[in-house]
């Protein structure tokens, strides 16, 4: 048994002071948090409970068109809130092909962006893990690593982020906020994680005490009516993107003017495909342009273990995502259990895009 203390704040700025004690952690639905605490992996000596701050748990609409998504907003109210599925379908669907409904229903938006990596080494106490415990070595890199980084990895880990809503935040640049000792700040969500360096493993770039408190997305119609999230997964639910992408196309006719892509389960942290949105601009919609782009998303990558079959499948779905997206956003659709869009087999709603 592993003593802690536990506090429960009132206010952000009692929550804050407390966190920067060493050995703190925040725990809001402690979906991630209380696993690691019971298999040995996170022995925290004071545990912060977050989750009755008051005002981190709203959706709110920003007169410029932008959304502010409180830190503690579950996973499947904002999957569902129709509005914002349908302003960021992308990341509706992401949100709902991650793990369960029941999990999804505890799970907050703050603790999706700081989940801990399924590295299985890094699971078990008994493995060297960079991660877990730095300088110790890192087991995956001998050991079963088919689903690991084929992207940003280094001799350190080349453990995956494992979120799939961080994919398409990542590609239609979300701000997080943060509130830490130094007061209020904001960093684009690309700057939060951490690829792992020659030093260390560090995941996020947050100082003690720092909580993240909301994310803001800007008014993205541009991208609205053609925008996908594919997952590929060993199984068809509760499971973890072996490969996944983001796609988001602004279309001119059959020509398109400007995209957002990102993979997921590729490397240490969401990856924004550049390279190839700027292979995109101009271009026709076709196979050729798409698998174009797929190429340029993974130029760098290379396997770090027995997953040269993980570069393949991004390139795959990577097209697959821009395939689906140039059809369009759909006000029908099959993909996934507990979509936000309505049964296939029921008459087609007219107008805009339909959420059950
Ligand atoms: Fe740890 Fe990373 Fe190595 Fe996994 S890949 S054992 S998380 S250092």
């Amino acid at each position: 048994m592993n003593r802690f203390d536990f506090i429960r704040p009132t206010s952000l700025a009692d929550a804050v002071a407390a966190g920067t004690s060493p050995g703190s952690v925040y725990l809001a639905a402690g979906t991630n948090l209380l696993d690691l605490m019971k298999i040995g992996v996170t022995r925290p000596e004071r545990v912060i409970d977050i989750s009755r701050l008051p005002g981190l748990d709203r959706i709110e609409w920003l007169p410029d068109g932008s959304v502010r998504i409180g830190a503690l907003v579950r996973n499947s109210d904002l999957a569902y809130d129709k509005r914002f599925a349908a302003a960021y379908p992308a990341v509706a669907e992401a949100l709902l092909s991650g793990a369960s409904a029941q999990l999804r229903n505890a799970a907050t938006v703050g603790g999706n962006l700081l989940q801990r990596t399924r590295c299985a080494y890094f699971q078990d106490t008994a493995s060297a893990c960079n991660r877990r415990e730095p300088g110790s070595g890192c087991d995956a890199l001998r050991g079963e690593n088919r689903l690991h980084a084929v992207l940003g990895w280094t001799e350190q880990c080349i453990a995956t982020h494992p979120s799939d809503f961080c994919v398409p935040l990542a590609a239609l640049d979300a701000m997080v906020e943060i509130e830490g000792q130094d007061g209020r700040r904001e960093l684009p969500i690309g700057a939060l994680h951490r690829l792992p360096d020659a030093h260390g493993a560090t995941e996020s770039v947050l100082a003690p005490g720092d909580l993240i408190t909301g994310l803001r997305l800007s008014e993205s119609t541009a991208f609205a009516a053609h925008a996908r999230y594919v997952k590929l997964r060993e199984r068809t639910s509760y499971a973890f993107a072996i490969v996944s992408a983001a796609a988001l196309l602004s279309m001119d006719g059959d020509r398109i003017k400007a995209s957002r892509l990102a993979l997921g389960g590729v490397a240490a942290k969401p990856w924004r495909a550049s390279a190839a949105e700027a292979a995109l601009v101009g271009q026709r919609a076709t196979r050729e342009a798409f698998e174009r782009a797929a190429t340029a998303a993974l130029g760098d990558a290379r396997p770090s273990g027995d997953n040269a079959f993980k570069i393949t499948l991004a390139h795959r779905i990577l097209v697959r995502a821009l395939t689906l997206a140039h059809q369009g956003t759909p006000k029908v659709l099959p993909a996934l259990p507990a979509s936000p869009f309505p049964d296939p087999h029921s008459p087609a709603p007219k107008g805009d895009l339909h959420v059950a």
